[in-house]
């Protein structure tokens, strides 16, 4: 009898996480559903990595909670953490966007003026508007104002101004993301570009082909969804109708139930293709 040999190795597969709204519940910040599954996934090696709006300091107690290793993507695709941990030869931090001041300065001296003003800078305001923007308790607030990178703001136009302003930002290279919650002025950084960056340094040192796995619930997610090999999207609110390159699966619940789901269809997907 021939037995087929069959490959249920799963260390090559890199799971990149948004975190609000896609593995913490929107409302309620919640992620306790889905810590068997994670568990799970290290376990077989799956490595789990957030890919985030949020800062390091942020993702660091996140990490910590998820009893994962310390090893994501802060601030919209701006800088990666931990590479090292999975190869030594790779540096700690690899940042990809230029410092905050630096962005801000471009912002202030280039941008129309008339549309500058429109924007509520979130650093700026106090601390009982931060709260209520952000929808976070007060004792969190100081880790997610720690930015390096980008600067959170409520745009007080109208949409076509909000237009006006993106193209605007984007010709004097820099970028304006929606996270969900507010906008976010940073460089010209994506989760995805990100993302690619993470494989390539990584395979360059392994010499491994990875798979990767995108889960994401928003529009700054979009672009990692469109470049990964299996794209994942948790409802949150009205489902989104978007054509990735792949297939995309769809939760038919929220987080973190929603995410539990995606994933779990994901990896029996990839089980069955590596057992054909
Ligand atoms: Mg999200």
């Amino acid at each position: 009898m021939s037995v087929k040999r069959v490959n249920m190795s799963f260390d090559n597969i890199l799971l990149f996480t948004d975190l609000d709204g896609t593995l913490l519940n929107k409302k309620t910040f919640e992620f306790k559903a889905a810590l068997d599954l994670i568990k799970n996934c290290i376990s077989k090696g799956i490595n789990i990595i957030p890919n985030s709006s949020k800062t390091d300091l942020e993702l660091d107690e996140i990490c910590e909670k998820l009893e994962i290793p310390k090893v994501y993507i802060s601030e919209n695709g701006s800088c990666i953490y931990g590479l090292n941990f999975l190869n030594d030869k790779l540096n700690e931090k690899i940042c990809l966007s230029r410092n905050k001041e630096t962005i801000f300065k471009n912002f202030s001296d280039n941008i129309n003026f008339k549309l500058q003003k429109k924007c509520l800078i979130l650093e700026n305001e106090t601390l009982q508007n931060q709260i209520e923007v952000l929808g976070l308790p007060k004792n969190k607030i100081s880790k997610a104002m720690n930015r390096k990178f980008s600067m959170p703001f409520i745009f007080l136009g109208n949409k076509e101004e909000e237009l006006e302003l993106k193209n605007n930002v984007k010709a004097h290279g820099l970028n304006i993301q929606f996270g969900g919650r507010v906008l976010s002025l940073g460089d010209k950084v994506s989760k995805g570009n990100a993302m690619m960056r993470f494989i390539s340094l990584l395979s360059n040192e392994t010499k491994k082909n990875y798979v990767s796995i995108c889960v994401g619930d928003n529009e700054n997610d979009f672009d990692m969804l469109d470049k990964c090999d299996y794209p994942c999207l948790v409802k949150n609110g009205p489902l989104k109708n978007i054509n990735f390159k792949n297939q995309c699966m769809v939760s038919k619940k929220e987080a973190p139930d929603g995410w539990v789901e995606v994933v779990n269809k994901t990896l029996n997907i990839i089980k069955e293709v590596r057992t054909r």
